[in-house]
């Protein structure tokens, strides 16, 4: 692209094949009342449908349009810092590519960024049609981060957001493998603010996040901000060896103040066994998941592969290894 254009637009697609021509147009009408120059990038995550000829066919009508396909399925958050590392903008707008981010917000995110705030978030007010199960437990689960997480994350905000080119460049220089886009966004700090908009329902398709993707990724999120869950085993600990010690105040109640049945004693042995079993075994599997979390930063491989790329600028420096004192190697050479 000759000129650096004012905005990029971020766009993750896993099968949306139905999606994109009307994201297109809507982000094409969206961006024309702001007069100023876009590129839309479009990261193809391995889809299995006919996205990628979508795209294709998109970029060869408006070379504004570029894509970025992915070797294979990474995942919606990989995408999306694919995505950041190829766009060239003073700003950068993720949106989904189903259309519940919708493209009309995108002049109020770019409102408050000529205000000066760097980061924009857009934070939804309701979600329409959405499940019963996901909105308790998108509800709990942002409560919750909050209580343990080292900075706060705004509460039903999700990847849809505006970020200045400078918070942008931080976040390509983030060295780490689990990208948990919302909780470093809310990390890097800047000013940000909260623009609100009701979340509408998917315009067609069914979600690619399954409820396990889901819980997988709120345990990223949780465990990438927080160390609290690795101190709920020494808490837990603690709570066990005041139970014991009371369960030693009840025998001796029991053996000396009253007259004792013998099956009382089997009762605490096999309460206690289990007891003391479950919380030793919650606290390995806490370990496990930063010990396991700890060996993929450490194998230090590229965050993604790239098949092909159309109609965008040269990456940025992807996330890699920083630690052994070498520089990151570049993925792959994406116009080879
Ligand atoms: N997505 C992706 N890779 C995946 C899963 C999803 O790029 O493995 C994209 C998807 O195409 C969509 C966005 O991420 O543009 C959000 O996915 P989805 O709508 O399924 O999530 P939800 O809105 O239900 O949270
Ligand atoms: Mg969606």
């Amino acid at each position: 692209m000759a000129t650096v254009p004012t905005y990029s637009l971020v766009v993750p697609v896993f099968n949306e094949a139905e999606n994109l021509e009307v994201m297109y147009r809507r982000v094409a009408g969206a961006m024309a009342s702001l007069g100023e120059n876009f590129e839309l990038i479009l990261i193809d995550d391995g889809s299995r449908d006919t996205s990628l000829q979508i795209m294709q066919r998109i970029h060869h009508q408006d070379n504004r349009v570029g894509y970025i396909s992915l070797a294979r399925n990474f995942g919606h958050q990989v995408a999306v810092t694919a995505g950041l590392q190829f766009a060239q903008g003073q700003a950068v707008i993720v949106l989904d590519a189903d259309l519940q981010d919708p493209p009309e917000l995108i002049p109020d995110l770019v409102a408050a960024w000529r205000q000066g705030y760097q980061v924009v978030y857009a934070q939804r007010l309701s979600r329409q049609r959405e499940t019963w199960l996901k909105r308790v437990t998108a509800y709990s689960f942002y409560r919750l981060i909050n209580r343990v997480a080292d900075v706060p994350i705004p509460t039903d905000t999700g990847d849809f957001c505006l970020m200045d080119r400078q918070v942008v460049n931080v976040l390509n220089a983030m060295p780490e493998r689990n990208r948990y886009l919302r909780g470093l966004r809310a990390w890097v700090g800047f000013s940000q603010t909260a623009v609100t908009y009701h979340r509408d329902p998917r315009l067609a398709g069914r979600p690619k996040y399954t409820f396990f993707k889901s819980f997988v990724l709120a345990l990223d999120g949780m465990i990438s901000l927080s160390r609290v869950p690795l101190k709920l085993a020494t808490y837990l600990g603690l709570l066990t060896a005041l139970l014991a010690l009371g369960m030693i105040g009840l025998v001796l109640y029991w053996r000396f103040v009253y007259v004792a049945s013998p099956l009382i004693g089997y009762a605490l042995i096999t309460i206690a066994v289990f007891f003391l079993g479950s919380v030793q075994l919650i606290s390995i599997g806490i370990l496990g998941e930063y010990v396991g979390r700890i060996y993929e930063e450490v194998k230090g491989r590229p965050l993604y592969t790239i098949r092909q790329v159309q109609g965008t600028g040269q990456p940025a420096t992807p996330p890699g290894p920083v630690s052994n004192g070498q520089p990151p190697q570049p993925i792959t050479n994406p116009h080879g």
